[in-house]
């Protein structure tokens, strides 16, 4: 039995069972990690370890307060040493990537610059404020040049990229986009959404000014999100929410806002969540790397070449020279209703995969992808068989329809 057999991980509903169409039970093949991941195990039981505690940060004298507040700005700590932060980084708890990236939209000092190619979490966000829409190129080195010229062009204070698409997996190269945005004296943002939980990632090795993700992604339940980056600009910027938490004096004349995290973080703060994102990153961070990205490229590499080959079959690829992609793979049939696709495998087989335009509608578009598509996302709690079983099933379908 080679590794990838087995998950990596333990999570949460790894043995669930679900109904089928035919009045039988199987097991729930969970490809739909994109969307949202499964909690890994470890994380479930601690947050029933620390749910006693429950109580608000940075408020009360007593014990449970303490633990929380303890807990909270530990959580702080861990999340800045997995992503390699800077020293002077601030990590500030959101709700998701999306309201991470609409926090960072709102104290950029100048103009940002958008590929088409993103989430719509990293597109509206910019394009609803002051930004610049540069339209990638057919291939990745094309579009690096094209990203040199814009910046070239005119300034911008910001770049703000994927750091792998949410529709194809592909990634893109941190380092090198950090070196061209710094050339011009601007910033790179990076939506972490599909990278974080996927690949080690250094931001101060790779250069990166900003970096944005969510907990519901990452092995943790919903809830907590995360923006890494520069102190400046955070402490200078416009409080993201007003109330408390973030002041340090009030009057009905004048308000100080604080700097640092709270300034961004006001209201009572998602401790649970927080303290269960921190809790997962930890087992990320204990893996051995080499271990994590085969296991991911065993089944990515082996779901290509299964459904690759089936007629009609269409992998989407935005970039055909990117060098790496994460385990998140979306394909159209021709002739065939992705709803209905999708509804079949779940229907017969328990497979949970993810049909529709994935929230990024120009991406879609320029793909020439016209109706909805189908992704299968997979992560650490994935096994080769769940891939053998939805090239088998697609197969199946295609061969005999429903
Ligand atoms: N960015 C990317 C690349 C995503 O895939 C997603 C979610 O699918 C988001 C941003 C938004 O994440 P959230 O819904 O957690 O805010």
């Amino acid at each position: 039995m080679s590794t990838a057999d087995c998950p990596l991980l333990p999570v949460i509903g790894g043995d669930l069972q679900v109904p089928l169409v035919d009045g039988s039970e199987t097991r729930y093949v969970n490809l739909d990690y994109a969307a949202s991941s499964p909690a890994l195990d470890v994380v479930a039981r601690h947050v029933t370890e620390v749910l006693p505690l429950y109580a608000s940060v940075h408020r009360g004298a007593g014990y449970a307060s303490q633990i929380s507040t303890a807990a909270y700005e530990h959580a702080r700590r861990v999340v800045g040493d997995f992503v390699g932060a800077r020293q002077d980084d601030l990590v500030i708890f959101t709700r998701n990537t999306t309201d991470s990236i609409n926090l960072l939209a709102s104290i950029v000092p100048g103009e940002t610059v958008v590929l088409d190619i993103e989430h719509h979490a990293n597109l509206l966000p910019w394009v609803n404020a002051n930004a610049r829409v540069v339209k990638a190129a057919d291939t990745l080195e094309e579009t690096l040049k094209r990203v040199d010229a814009e910046l070239a062009a005119r300034p911008a204070a910001l770049l703000a990229v994927t750091g792998a698409s949410n529709v194809t997996g592909e990634t893109l190269p941190l380092r090198r986009l950090a070196t061209i945005a710094h050339r011009h004296g601007t910033r790179l943002a990076v939506d972490g959404a599909q990278l974080v939980p996927h690949r080690r990632v250094s931001i101060a090795f790779d250069g990166v000014d900003y970096l944005a993700f969510s907990g519901h992604k990452t092995y943790a339940p919903f809830g907590s999100g995360v923006l890494v980056g520069r102190r400046d600009w955070l402490d200078f910027g416009e409080p993201y929410l007003r109330g408390g938490g973030a002041v340090t004096q009030v009057s009905l004349e004048s308000t100080t806002w604080r700097t640092g995290p709270a300034r961004h973080e006001a209201g009572s703060p998602n401790v649970i969540g927080v303290a269960a994102l921190a809790r997962a990153i930890q087992e990320l961070a204990a893996l051995d790397i080499s271990a994590w990205e085969a296991h991911e490229r065993a089944l990515r590499e082996r779901l290509v070449a299964g459904i690759g080959g089936l007629p009609g079959v269409r992998i989407h690829s935005i970039f055909p020279d990117a060098t790496d992609a994460v385990g998140v793979v979306s394909f159209s049939v021709d002739g065939v209703d992705s709803r209905l696709l999708a509804t079949a495998l779940s229907a017969e087989a328990g497979i949970g995969v993810r049909d529709g335009k994935f929230c990024a509608h120009p991406l879609l578009e320029r793909l020439g992808i016209t109706g909805p598509a189908v992704r299968a996302s997979f992560g650490v709690g994935s096994r080769l068989s769940d891939v053998e079983l939805l090239i088998a099933e697609l197969s199946r379908f295609l061969e005999h329809g429903p």
